[in-house]
């Protein structure tokens, strides 16, 4: 039962494909998992073993009759409540949406599907993606399988606890500055911010439009690859969705290959503010891929200081528009439905009740930037440093195949620390969101330990060059595995399991 546990889904899809193992027994140890330890690590909003075993079954079946099946058919997967499932609440993990079962499936769900996964069920998250720390979370706050005491990352932080707790072997996230890769980065696992309008946002639910992207993660980088060629790809029903081939992602994978790529570190992301243990784990990643044939250069991205200030324009913006649609009327919580309140009252009164302090900071944010007379010095000036910012991205690529960054200034921050401090909380966001402006492909990659914590290092590629970042991803894991025997997780295992293979 651990080996199933411990093994990548690129292992358990070839070991379902050769009959050594049934999807049943692989979901059901992944079900007895969850049992044993969510109590304490608190990765999912919603755990259904009946419809799980039930899609298990049904690959074996299917596998059974002789039916060709892809690389990932049986292997089960985590996804965050935030892409719409039928048959389950999507919550979003906002109390306004308790209840709420969507009438459709997400393009990405159903790619999932389709591909014969096996949903295990929804992960939490802060409520409507708006967090870095699932503390925002209207249910409750998941806790980081290193160190349940802090914080596994958001918003996305249901998805890599349950990777990192061995509860799934793999997950899908949303990243729209972070919430891939920062929770990733945190938690000592692997994940994945395509191109923007590489995957399909239909029957995501909308933080912010312009921003916002699918991802896959894993503990694995190769695992993450086969995700992500799962679920990418063309969809008419995303009108940013790009029409153009997938980017050989699982190939880059498996060949590791960094000879000959010119990798850029970027100056502006490091000193001030970063962690020394981080900054030390990152040096030694960089050293490590060039050890691996990579040429490693100093790149200067000068407006990248803008991005965070920008970011909580455009974000807030596009969340006050997008959030409207919560009116008491279409979805979910209604309040003061009694015959004694008006229509807007009852919405206010709803909106009240269903939204947290975080949703309500950034829909009034919002509401102000876009207001009349504003407009021009806050969202017309933030989308001006956006441009910008997609400008240092261009030169750098001119010179550099791909740039290199800490993924998160600090690790894991302790459970409670900062949400006094939203400005606090917001710098977790520092090294992801340019990438989320300028729209190009960026994944987060475990690089070792600083005080028993993981640390992550981002690699950032241009446009459609997705490929490249699972490239230098699975170069500084073959790296890094040589010295650790393994994945950084595989320690993570150890240390719960006292060594138990
Ligand atoms: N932490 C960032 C925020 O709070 C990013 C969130 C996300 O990517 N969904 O906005």
């Amino acid at each position: 039962m651990s080996a199933l546990l411990q093994s990548s889904a690129a292992e358990l899809g070839r070991a379902m494909a050769s009959g050594q193992v049934s999807s049943r027994e692989v979901t059901q140890a992944h079900l007895d998992r969850i049992h044993a330890v969510d109590g304490d690590v608190r990765a999912f909003l919603h755990v259904d073993a009946e419809r799980a075993l039930a899609a298990a079954d049904a690959v074996d079946a299917r596998r059974a009759a002789g039916a060709e099946l892809g690389p990932l058919a049986g292997v089960p997967i985590a996804i965050k409540d935030i892409f719409c499932m039928t048959g389950a609440p999507t919550t979003v993990g906002s109390r306004i949406l308790e209840g709420w079962q969507p009438p459709y499936n997400a393009t990405v769900t159903q790619r999932v599907l389709d591909a014969g996964l096996v949903v295990l069920g929804k992960t939490n998250l802060d409520e409507f993606a708006m967090g870095s720390s699932t503390e925002n979370s209207g249910y409750f706050t998941t806790h980081n399988p290193w160190d349940r005491d802090r914080i596994p990352g958001g918003s996305g932080g249901g998805s890599a606890a349950a990777l990192a707790a061995f509860e799934a072997p793999l997950a899908l996230g949303t990243d729209t500055g972070g919430s891939i890769r920062q929770p990733a980065s945190v938690t000592g696992t692997v994940g994945v911010k395509p191109t923007y309008g590489g995957t399909s946002r239909y029957g995501v639910v909308a933080m912010a439009s312009s921003l916002d992207q699918p991802g896959p993660c894993g503990r694995t980088v190769l695992d993450t690859a086969l995700l992500h060629q799962v679920i990418a790809g063309w969809d008419p029903m995303d009108s940013t969705s790009i029409n153009a081939p997938v980017p050989d992602v699982v190939g880059a994978a498996r060949r590791a290959d960094v000879s000959g790529l010119r990798l850029g570190v970027v100056r502006e992301l490091g000193g001030e503010g970063y962690e020394p243990g981080v900054e030390q784990r990152f040096r030694e990643a960089v050293d490590a891929l060039a050890a691996a044939g990579a040429e490693i250069v100093e790149v200067s991205c000068p407006n990248f200081r803008y991005a965070l200030g920008a970011y909580y324009l455009i974000m807030p913006s596009e969340v006050s528009s997008n959030l409207a649609r919560f009116d008491a009327m279409r979805y979910g919580l209604r309040v003061g439905d009694d015959g004694s309140h008006s229509a807007e009252e009852v919405m206010a009164l709803t909106r009240g009740a269903g939204f947290g302090a975080e949703v309500k900071r950034r829909i009034i944010i919002g509401t102000y930037a876009l207001s009349s007379g504003y407009y021009d010095a806050y969202y017309g000036s933030a989308q001006k440093a956006r441009t910008l910012i997609a400008g240092d991205f261009e030169a750098a690529f001119e010179t550099c195949d791909a740039l290199l960054s800490p993924s998160t200034p600090t690790t894991a921050f302790r459970i409670g620390e900062r949400t006094d401090d939203p400005l606090a909380m917001y710098a977790a966001d520092l090294c992801t969101i340019p990438s989320n402006m300028a729209g190009n492909a960026a994944g987060s990659f475990p690089c070792g330990l600083a005080d028993g914590l993981p640390v992550g290092l981002q690699v950032m590629a241009p446009v459609l060059a997705d490929d490249r970042v699972y490239a230098v991803g699975a170069a500084l894991e073959r790296e890094l595995a040589a010295r650790w025997g393994g994945v950084l997780t595989d320690r993570l295992w150890a240390r719960q399991n006292g060594g138990e293979q």
